[in-house]
């Protein structure tokens, strides 16, 4: 008959509860960390040596702080040494990176992609990158996973991408292809780029401490990342915040999903070029400059920036009713668009809200900006050292 947790259950719990404290506030001393995990201070200390034997930490004396007394001994993740590598595939760049654990990007590598590229094509370019930053890194650094953010429908259950309708994937299994490339024994985990990013944000950025956070990102087309709770909301299978395919218009524009009328038909990358005029064009560079014309007058590119803006003021306004959050983060292209036409969102956005769901809602632009994705990806591979942290190494 089991009573309760074993000693050896507890023990392990209150190592990943210590790293992960550290992990997330950086260096603590050993007197905040007894109050903040409500242990006593011999515990403390017992935890914080196994953890610096494992190498994932280090114990030393406090930069002076001038006052009188002995100083209690600060506690540092290793986070020079011990890592996972980052990987996002957005539709027209691949990026990877070696995050330390603290959260730290400490080496990154950007490429362009081409449209149409495939996962089998991907992951040897991925590869490469990684073999450059190995080259550079210490000798006994340590890795302890990877992470992956795409931008698709990503499977929870194995990482498969079902479906990408901006980069046309279908059923890749881009986990296991970089697995095969990279040669190294360690699990990759994949995640769709916006819950990722959102992950991050609420972990260590604009979000830290809120519990019920919308992150919305946009490359060509846009997405979400829920937080509700506290936890990242992912649906039944994995699929959940695909709030770029609600449909808005009947019989409007095509969709890449195959539908008509969806929201990012009118906020993402195609609405805006359509609306500017600028069909033709493509990419982030292009929306860009329609922002700039825009704000240099130029009337037609005025008229694409309003119309984008209300209606991302639109979708937000019933994503606020929906799920109430006290945040809502506008990341990727839709950082650009809200800060072109915060003036139209918060409009539209005060106009469609309930009063009662704007009572506190903020918005905000990513604090951790362009590296959301890499350092989200990071944390997913994190996430398993910190659930057992003497386990991984
Ligand atoms: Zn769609």
């Amino acid at each position: 008959m089991r009573v309760g947790p074993s000693q050896d259950e507890i023990r392990r719990q209150n190592l990943g509860a210590l790293l992960r404290y550290v992990h997330v506030h950086g260096a603590t001393t050993r007197a905040e960390l007894t109050t903040a995990l409500g242990l006593n201070r011999s515990t403390i200390g017992a935890l914080t040596a196994d953890l610096a034997a494992a190498g994932l930490v280090t114990e030393g004396a406090p930069k002076e702080t001038g006052r009188a007394g002995r100083p209690s001994l600060v506690v540092r993740p290793e986070s020079d040494r011990v890592f996972a590598y980052a990987y996002s595939i957005e539709v027209d760049r691949l990026r990877a990176a070696r995050v330390g654990l603290g959260g730290a990007v400490l080496d990154r590598r950007e490429l362009d992609r081409p449209r149409g590229l495939t996962a089998a094509e991907a992951a040897p370019l991925l590869a490469g990158a990684v073999k450059e930053m190995r080259q550079a890194m210490p000798e006994d650094a340590v890795c302890v996973g990877a992470g992956v953010a795409v931008c698709g429908m990503v499977r929870r259950d194995d990482g498969l991408v079902r479906l990408g309708p901006t980069t046309g994937w279908v059923d890749e299994p881009i986990g296991t292809a970089l697995g095969t490339e990279l040669g190294v024994d360690v699990p990759v985990t994949v995640g769709n780029v916006a819950d990722v990013a959102a992950f991050a944000e609420h972990a260590r950025g604009a979000a830290a401490g809120c519990d019920n956070v919308i992150y919305l990102y946009g490359d060509v087309g846009v997405g979400a990342g829920i937080i509700a709770a506290g936890r990242r909301l992912t649906g039944h299978g994995g699929y959940s915040g695909e709030v770029g395919h609600m449909v808005v218009v009947r019989d409007g524009a095509r969709c890449e999903c195959g539908n008509r009328g969806c929201w990012e038909t009118e906020i993402g990358e195609h609405g805006l070029l359509r609306a500017a005029g600028r069909s033709d064009a493509r990419g982030r560079e292009a929306m860009l400059a329609v922002f700039d014309a825009a704000d240099r007058g130029d009337a037609q590119a005025q008229i694409a920036v309003r119309q984008a803006g209300d209606w991302l003021g639109f979708g937000v306004a019933n994503l606020v009713n929906i799920f109430n959050p006290e945040m809502v983060i506008f990341g990727g292209t839709m950082r650009d668009l809200y800060l072109a036409a915060a003036a139209q969102v918060r409009s539209r956005l005060n106009s469609n809200g309930l009063p009662a769901c704007l009572e506190h809602v903020r918005l905000r632009t990513p604090k951790l900006g362009e590296d959301a994705p890499l350092v989200g990806a990071a944390e997913l591979a994190f996430d398993r050292l910190l659930a057992d942290p003497l386990d991984v190494n």
